[in-house]
């Protein structure tokens, strides 16, 4: 019998699946093949962004795959060339029209922008438009730190449901975890096994690689299991959500078979001693239009 992943009941009591799938940097030919091999061994969470550019391969993906819409949930982000009330709504649009979809589970804002904070805060008005219309079952934020949170839900009616960020065992996120269980709203881990170190390294002669952490590769041996499955079981543990990245069939097979064991408390709290403290993207403070002058075409 095929695995499921846990469900995590969101703040306004839409389940979203503990586990799923990233395609940042899934190339899009590569891309409805991931979808495909992601659904049919279990995953009901894909997670994709405009700024990507493969929405609509996840969309195809999904529809080859032959299974009911309603039994997949689909996250996707406004990128922040479409903040503003008005602009949003059309980014919204088309992330919706690539998707090939008439509504998303989730529609997150993809980064805050702190020099321009009102636009930001216009594009999650726009948000719970889409939540009201419908065309979105839950809406929330990414990147987002608890300052930013805080200023935002001083200007808008609906608390984010999810906030997703970088987080794995060398940044753990421990006091925002903390913040968002006070709020209500769910941690949701990008770059769970520490991909951004490896793809973007602060240093080429120094990768910060967790899966290669003495730590977790002993834990790896004990249950016969990888490092990036000790690595997701440490997610889960915390009732963090994680959507792990990769295009090729046996990692995403690999990727889910972590419902077969468990940490001790004790081997959580090993993996959240190797906290560095230190980020490998970039400083949420710092987007901004320049920075990413990149612009999604609606
Ligand atoms: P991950 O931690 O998921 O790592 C992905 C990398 O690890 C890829 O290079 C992948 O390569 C490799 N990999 C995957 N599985 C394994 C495995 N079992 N063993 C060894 N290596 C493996 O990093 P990501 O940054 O991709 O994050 C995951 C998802 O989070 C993204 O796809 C995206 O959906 C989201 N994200 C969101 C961001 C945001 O700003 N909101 C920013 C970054 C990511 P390969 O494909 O070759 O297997």
């Amino acid at each position: 019998m095929t695995a499921s992943a846990p469900l995590i009941t969101l703040n306004n009591g839409v389940e979203m699946p503990a586990l799923g799938l990233g395609v940042f940097q899934s190339p899009p030919a590569e891309t409805v093949g991931a979808v495909e091999a992601a659904i049919a061994g279990g995953y009901r969470l894909v997670d994709t962004a405009a700024a990507y550019g493969n929405e609509r391969e996840v969309g195809e993906g999904i529809r080859r795959s032959g299974i009911d819409r309603g039994e997949v949930f689909i996250t996707t982000k406004l990128w922040i060339s479409d903040y503003g009330y008005e602009q949003a709504l059309i980014g919204f649009d088309g992330c919706l029209r690539r998707l090939g979809l008439d509504y998303v589970d989730l529609f997150l804002l993809h980064h805050p922008v702190p020099s321009d904070f009102d636009g930001t805060v216009a594009a999650y008005k726009a948000a719970e438009q889409m939540l009201a219309d419908g065309r979105a079952r839950a809406i929330g934020v990414s990147n987002f730190s608890e300052r930013h949170i805080e200023n935002l839900i001083g200007q808008t009616e609906v608390m984010p449901a999810v906030n997703q960020v970088e987080l794995h065992p060398f940044f753990t996120q421990q006091a925002l975890r903390a913040f968002h269980a006070a709020n209500g709203i769910v941690s949701q881990a990008w770059s769970p096994l520490g991909g951004v170190n490896r793809y973007r390294p602060a240093d080429a002669s120094d990768v910060k690689n967790p899966l290669e952490h003495p730590t977790i590769v002993e834990l790896a041996s004990k249950y016969g299991k990888t490092s990036a499955q000790v690595v997701l079981r440490w997610h889960l543990e915390h009732g963090v959500s994680a959507i792990p990245k990769s295009v090729k069939p046996h990692r995403i097979a690999e990727n889910f078979d972590v419902f077969d064991f468990t940490l001790t408390p004790d081997e959580v709290a090993a993996i959240d001693a190797l906290d560095t403290g230190i980020r490998g993207g970039p400083d949420p403070e710092l987007i901004n239009t320049e920075l990413y002058p990149f612009k999604v075409e609606n």
